[in-house]
């Protein structure tokens, strides 16, 4: 059986053989070409049931599926009822395949009748989106991950692939290992383990990366860098540059506090190399310019005409394995569908197509003001789907605090015991990863099949099928009539073409007739997926139209870089992130003894010179305070790590250590454009316990 992993953004297809038999890389997928990280090839060992919720429960006691989801829509329907379509919401996640999302925006947009459905998708690539859309005119990824062995140049910005995106970092090293003369870039202000293949670190200060590229656009003009061919297909190109002029080297070299000679010998290999790829990930997104920082990225590559061509192009690494796929249907509460917005024509044209008169008008609530409004009660009764909020939010004991008190709060979860799972008053159990079917969307715009190969634990349910199910309580049910999960992924690809005429970059029409057996076959592919490329695309913008009504891209003027303040009493800043075998908040992943063996316990990671400062020696236990609350862990020495900067892992939470998760220290503070929550500068102190 081939399926996907249901990790990280890459996307790798997996082959199941036997039960019993260790998992593999599927050798045809052409994400990971059969190769696995680590995490992907202990997906066998996440199948015990060990942990697993099985079975429906109210307020604690098991009852039947039935009596689960009439209590769900009962409690649904008397909120909406007595305090309109507002006060309802869902909370969704890059872990739920494309047909649970579609029925989840579709119940709540389409029918409810309110915006409110987001997603964990906010925290990781809602700042890529804005940029993609603010550049491009749509949402869309230009690049696909055979470019890896194209460049002559990888920049990797933010990102510590060789941790978070193991497999594409894999490929990376085999494309240098075969063409040694490919230039490796790292960008980022922690010494990584993707520093050890880089040629160039450049340890830039927190924050200041849109510096860094608003210099690089400003000597793209100033040293013939600038694509001349490109022009004609660029909007807002004067005012950007006069913009950037400020970004000299010498200023950018004091924002970022890196030598005038590194910065600059950067700049003219981005200049002088024709196939320049940028990497980059959650340092670039989870920062208050979050959104100006990706189009600091897109002018340079738009400027200099490094885009639709193999081997160069600004290239996003998603978080999860579909995050893509919820930013299809309209999983964020400021899209309605199909990549489709909220204006009149966009409103009128989604419903009709789902032949319902009550589609929102307006976005609703993204997720850090979400939970706000369920703290202040505003909304009364959420449905969060596939994660766990109460640990992964930023100010997330605030979060905990908000579901505490909510009137309603219903979980569908694998897990039994997660930090979330404690605030519901209905338990729905879900299916997990080889019990459930359907697809999801790589970051390289890849549509890949995840396939059941086992029965469901216990009574675990589809989450389309539960949407469906409440659904249909709640009086829609010709629209959520769907028997199989390609049902609902026909209707989905039919929606991306409805009244479309080739103006929408996100076009699966040609998968809208669909059969089953299809559906069932369906390998790996590309979106656009159309008449004209029934195959789908490898790259976009070869043709250097974009979608913007005028056809042309545009560039964006730079942000300021915004500072985090360190005080007398918080003189360190705090960055968070990913290690290299643990999953989000370990529901998995933290159930793997093997997995366990690189890390673990939490830590914290600081440089020898801070240690000894503060009386610290590796592997003493140090408390973290922020402003906002505490956590604690191991002392860990890190050169690597700039005087004055801990680093501490994001994933370990009550569940697994007894003590609080790292993003309860982070406040809730956000990019304006994209409400994506800055998570990588708090100003903390540490203390030895
Ligand atoms: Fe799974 Fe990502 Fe590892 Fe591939 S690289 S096996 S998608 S976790």
């Amino acid at each position: 059986m081939k399926t996907t992993c249901p990790y990280c953004g890459v996307g790798c297809g997996v082959e199941v053989k036997a039960l019993d038999a260790p998992v593999s890389g599927d050798r045809q997928h052409p994400a990971n070409f059969g190769r696995l990280c680590v995490k992907g090839s202990a997906l066998g060992e996440t199948l015990m049931h060990d942990g697993r919720l099985l079975w429906p429960q109210i307020d604690g006691q098991r009852v039947s599926i039935d009596a689960a989801l009439d209590h769900v829509a009962a409690g649904f329907r008397r909120i909406i009822d007595q305090h309109g379509p507002q006060a309802v919401a869902f909370y969704g996640s890059g872990q739920l395949l494309t047909e649970d999302y579609y029925t989840a925006n579709k119940l709540m947009k389409g029918f409810i009748g309110s915006a409110n459905i987001d997603t964990n998708s906010r925290l990781c690539m809602a700042s890529a989106v804005v940029g993609y859309k603010r550049a491009f005119g749509a949402d869309a990824v230009p690049c696909c991950y055979d470019d890896l062995e194209q460049a002559d140049v990888v920049v990797l910005v933010g990102s510590n692939a060789a941790w978070a995106h193991p497999v594409a970092w894999q490929r990376l090293v085999q494309a240098k290992a075969e063409r040694p003369e490919m230039q490796l870039v790292v960008i980022d202000p922690r010494r990584t383990a993707s520093c050890d293949l880089a040629d160039v670190h450049l340890a830039l200060q927190p924050g200041s990366d849109s510096a860094l590229f608003a210099g690089l656009l400003n000597w793209l003009a100033h040293h013939a860098g600038i694509d001349a061919s490109m022009l004609p297909h660029l909007a807002n190109v004067e005012a950007t540059l006069a913009a950037c002029e400020a970004w000299d080297v010498a200023t950018v070299a004091a924002a970022c506090q890196l030598s005038e000679h590194d910065i600059v010998a950067f700049w003219q290999l981005f200049a002088a190399q024709p196939r320049v790829l940028t990497l980059w990930c959650m340092g670039i997104n989870q920062s208050q310019t979050g959104s100006d920082n990706n189009n600091a990225i897109l002018n340079a590559h738009l400027l200099s005409g490094k885009i639709g061509r193999a081997g160069c192009g600004p290239f996003s690494l998603t978080g999860q394995p579909n995050a893509m796929g919820g930013r299809e249907v309209g999983g964020l509460a400021n899209q309605l569908a199909a990549h489709m917005g909220f204006s009149a024509a966009e409103v009128d044209r989604v419903a009709r197509f789902w032949r319902s008169d009550r589609v929102a008008q307006q976005p609703g609530l993204t997720a850090v003001y979400l939970f706000n409004a369920i703290e202040r009660g505003d909304v009364k009764a959420v449905w969060i789907m596939g994660t766990n909020p109460a640990v992964s939010m930023p100010e997330g004991n605030r979060v905990a605090h908000a579901l505490a008190k909510c009137e309603l709060v219903v979980v569908s979860e694998v897990s039994a015991h997660s930090d979330t799972a404690q605030f519901a008053d209905v338990l729905l159990p879900a299916q997990a990863w080889g019990e459930k079917n359907g697809t999801v969307t790589n970051s390289e715009r890849r549509i890949s099949r995840q396939r059941s190969f086992i029965a469901p634990a216990g009574e675990a349910k589809a989450d389309w099928w539960l949407l469906a199910q409440v659904a249909q309580r709640l009086g829609f049910g010709a629209a959520f009539a769907w028997q199989h999960p390609g049902e609902i992924f026909a209707e989905h690809a039919a929606l991306s073409g409805f009244e479309n005429r080739g103006t929408r970059a996100f076009d699966i029409s040609a998968l809208a007739t669909i059969t089953r057996e299809q559906y069932d076959q369906l390998a790996p592919v590309q979106w656009p997926i159309t008449a004209a490329s029934p195959n789908g695309t490898a790259r976009l913008f070869a043709d250097r139209r974009f979608y913007h009504a005028d056809g042309k891209a545009r560039l964006l003027p730079p942000a300021i870089p915004v500072k985090t303040l360190m005080t007398t009493d918080y003189p360190l800043l705090m960055n968070t992130g990913r290690i290299r075998d643990q999953w989000h908040t370990m529901t998995r992943t933290g159930n793997v003894p093997r997995l366990m063996q690189h890390y673990d316990e939490p830590f914290v990671a600081l440089n020898p010179l801070d240690a000894a400062a503060y009386g610290l020696s590796h592997g003493d236990v140090t408390r973290v305070q922020s402003a906002l609350g505490w956590c604690s862990g191991r002392v860990t020495l890190d050169s690597g790590l700039q005087r004055g900067q801990i680093f501490v892992p994001m994933h370990w939470t009550r569940q697994f250590s007894g003590q609080a998760n790292v993003d309860g220290l982070v406040a809730a503070s956000c990019c304006p454009d994209s409400a994506q929550p800055a998570l990588k500068q708090t100003a903390v102190r540490l203390q030895l316990l």
